[in-house]
């Protein structure tokens, strides 16, 4: 690893001063010179940003640590009820209550602002959180291992860069990072995308985001001004088509602040699934995230599948959608939901593979946010 200066940020606005570029704008630099005065990037859990530091793909003048910023900690749950506020130090409604992770009192009408620095650890283990919104908790206890879910960040993990090896790799110089070439249409492509290719076939790396898609969440980002914006996750989520040199909407002088999740509806159920070749340490090869709604005859009312590892961004299957709408969800109707989610799918020469196992994870993962038996547990 290169000599860097190392920063203290005390406050998201001298975060978001100092960082003049984003990690994706500044991995576009000639790796082979030194870095520029002006390269100073931002560092949350730092799992992701100093293993492309090791790998000298990316070679920052200064790192600025934002785990010392107060109030991006915290999950707050009732965001917008009135409820007594207690200790809500984030930039989010000041009508809000803050829980600690093992808090579990809060009500069950209303949204939730979960703190950029918040761990997975933490996600996983928050009681409230996994009662109303059990798939994001349950694809946060799934990602990486124990100890990275410590250190691991929320706003860290959604804005990692890919796990393509092409990308991670400093000998290939692809489009990604400024090359004219992808070198996974034609070499070792079984853990690329099976939809969504235009020109790059990553995959999100991004576990929880799958379960955040699917549950309708948005990010709030600030800059040094004390303006904010806040996006639906969804379309802060960049694909190739848009723009292949980045993953994300996050522009220079930004600091990622909270993600925010919509009131859950009384009869809204979730579930998450994640298929990878070691049941710990390891990315996804597949994921799944369902949120279904039903009404009181039974029949479903709302749905949301999302496939994860299955395309640049968290990819919405429509199809699968269309088949449960209106249905009694039973295993008739979520195998053909299966089935649905991967028409249309594109898979590389090595990696279709992944087909079935996105369908029979959309299977059983619509069965469980349903709770129905699978009569497939059985055999
Ligand atoms: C063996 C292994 C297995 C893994 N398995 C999984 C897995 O199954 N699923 C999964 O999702 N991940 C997995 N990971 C990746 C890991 O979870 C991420 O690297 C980690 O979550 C990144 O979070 P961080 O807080 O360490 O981010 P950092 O490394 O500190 O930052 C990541 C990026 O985000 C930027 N950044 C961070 N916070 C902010 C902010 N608040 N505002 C603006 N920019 C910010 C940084 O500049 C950097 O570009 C695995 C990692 C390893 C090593
Ligand atoms: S898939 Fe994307 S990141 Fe990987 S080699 Fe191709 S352009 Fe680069």
């Amino acid at each position: 690893m290169e000599r860097f200066a190392w920063q203290q940020a005390r406050s998201v606005a001298e975060a978001a001063t100092l960082a003049k570029r984003t990690v994706a704008e500044a991995m576009l630099a000639d790796p082979a010179q030194p870095a520029a005065a002006d390269c100073v990037v931002l560092k949350a859990g730092g799992i992701d940003l100093l293993d492309l530091m090791k790998e000298r793909l990316l070679r920052p003048a200064r790192v600025v640590n934002l785990r010392e910023i107060p109030g991006l900690d915290g999950i707050t749950m009732n965001i917008g009820t009135g409820d007594t506020s207690a200790g809500n130090t984030g930039s989010g409604n000041a009508n809000a209550r803050s829980t600690s992770a093992t808090d579990a009192s809060a009500g069950d009408a209303s949204g939730v602002r979960i703190g950029a620095l918040v761990t997975l650890a933490q996600l996983a283990a928050h009681p409230a959180l996994r009662q109303r919104y059990t798939a994001l908790a349950d694809a946060a206890a799934s990602s990486a291992s124990p100890q990275i879910r410590q250190v691991a960040t929320l706003g860290g993990n959604l804005l990692q860069r890919p796990r393509c090896w092409y990308f991670r790799s400093a000998a290939h110089h692809c489009a990604r990072k400024g090359g004219d070439h992808c070198f996974a249409f034609a070499g070792e492509n079984h853990y690329h995308a099976v939809f969504g290719q235009a020109g790059c076939a990553i995959v999100h790396p991004s576990t929880v985001a799958t379960a955040l898609v699917a549950l309708d969440a948005r990010v709030e980002l600030a800059t040094a001004q004390g303006t904010s914006r806040t996006v639906k996750l969804g379309d802060f989520l960049v694909g190739p088509e848009i723009d292949i040199r980045r993953e994300t909407d996050l522009r220079a002088g930004e600091v990622l602040t909270a993600v925010l999740l919509p009131p859950a509806s009384p009869g809204a159920r979730s579930a998450f699934l994640k298929q990878a070749e070691k049941p710990s340490f390891d990315w996804s090869i597949a994921d799944v995230a369902v949120v279904l709604e039903c009404a009181s005859d039974g029949r479903c009312r709302r749905v949301a599948v999302v496939l994860g590892a299955a395309a640049p961004v968290p990819w919405r299957a429509r199809q699968a959608e269309a088949v449960l709408a209106g249905q009694m969800i039973d295993p008739v109707a979520a195998r053909a939901a299966g089935q649905a989610a991967i028409v249309g799918a594109a898979p590389l020469p090595h990696n279709a593979y992944k087909l079935p196992i996105l369908a029979a994870l959309v299977r059983r993962a619509v069965l469980q946010a349903a709770g129905t038996a699978d009569p497939e547990d059985a055999r």
